[in-house]
């Protein structure tokens, strides 16, 4: 398991593929933005030309992909990673993907012999760069056992949750959380505003008690300053709550504050800050209020 073949050197794929290099492991790169193969290199890494140039000597391959389409490119598509992949190599999607993409990946990779896990991670670009992910892991409990010392050097909280699509059900849970509280502490921001208390003062008590969060804690500063420098953009969060209510769909559940939060993720989208951290939630909330 030493030769690793990583796919999305973006923000989170990038400071990943780092860590393996410096726990050891030989890591060849491809992204079709040449930025972050040559960060790769510049860290140790080898760059490749193509997906396939990539994971042709691979023991494992890493895939840090914005969305499915791109999932199913790099892993489907011709010059994807099933078509050069060898026999029993284990692909480890660990982008933010629907449930079923992930499923009908690995009954595809099956027959070729690849084995599969889905892999999403939470804790954003800090938890990357610091290498203390939260991992949640689908798939069978020998190929998780066999990339956990990999997952080991990514993240603090590694967990298998189940089989194949289990980890991005997980995901899904997580980012409505993470989304709802944007919002509510948004609109504690706003409440605080507009009654001339200050904000910081408000937040820095919240932050003592029971309305605490690693949300809290991170974000405040940076929301009061209105800076919304991603991160984690407003576009992916958008991608994420579609992902959500169509696993509720798939569940035959009512998700009705995921539903509003969504809506609102939505409205910063159409607003414009598609590009933006999504702690810019807070912006739509304050155009409500006409602010
Ligand atoms: P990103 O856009 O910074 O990185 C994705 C990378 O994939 C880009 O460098 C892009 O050039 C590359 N790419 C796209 N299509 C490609 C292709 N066909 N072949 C090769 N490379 C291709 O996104 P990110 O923020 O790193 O997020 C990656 C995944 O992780 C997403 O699914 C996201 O939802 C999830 N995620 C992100 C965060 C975060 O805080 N940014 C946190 C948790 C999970």
């Amino acid at each position: 398991m030493r030769h690793i073949g990583f796919v999305g050197l973006g923000i989170m794929g990038s400071p990943m593929a780092g860590h393996l290099v410096t726990a050891g492991y030989d890591v060849t790169g491809y992204d079709v933005a040449p930025a972050g193969v040559d960060r790769l290199v510049a860290a140790g890494g080898k760059a490749a030309g193509s997906v396939a140039e990539a994971v042709a000597d691979a023991d494992v391959v890493v895939t840090m992909l914005p969305d499915h389409p791109q999932v199913e490119r790099v892993v489907l598509g011709d010059g994807g990673v099933l078509a050069h992949a060898r026999p029993r190599t284990l692909l480890v999607d660990m982008s933010t993907i629907r449930p079923e993409t992930s499923v009908a990946i690995a009954e595809a990779a099956a027959t070729r012999d690849v084995r599969v896990l889905d892999a999403p991670v939470s804790g954003g670009e800090a938890g990357a760069k610091q290498a203390a992910l939260s991992i949640m892991v689908g798939g069978h409990a020998a190929d998780f056992a066999a990339a956990r010392p990999l997952f080991d050097v990514l993240g603090r909280t590694v967990v298998h949750v189940g089989g194949h699509g289990a980890g991005q059900v997980v995901k899904a849970a997580n980012q409505l959380v993470v989304a709802g509280i944007y919002a509510l502490v948004s609109e504690a921001i706003v409440l605080l505003d507009a009654s001339g208390v200050d904000a910081e003062a408000g937040l820095n008590v919240l932050g003592g008690g029971l309305a605490a969060s690693r949300i809290l804690d991170l974000k405040r500063a940076s929301m009061l300053a209105r800076e919304f420098t991603p991160g984690f953009r407003i576009d992916l969060h958008h991608k994420d709550m579609g992902i959500v209510l169509d696993a509720a769909r798939r569940a035959n559940v009512a998700l009705p504050v995921s539903g509003l939060v969504a809506q609102l993720v939505a409205a910063a989208r159409a607003q414009g800050h598609g590009g933006q951290d999504h702690s810019a939630l807070l912006t739509v909330l304050e155009s409500v209020s006409g602010r």
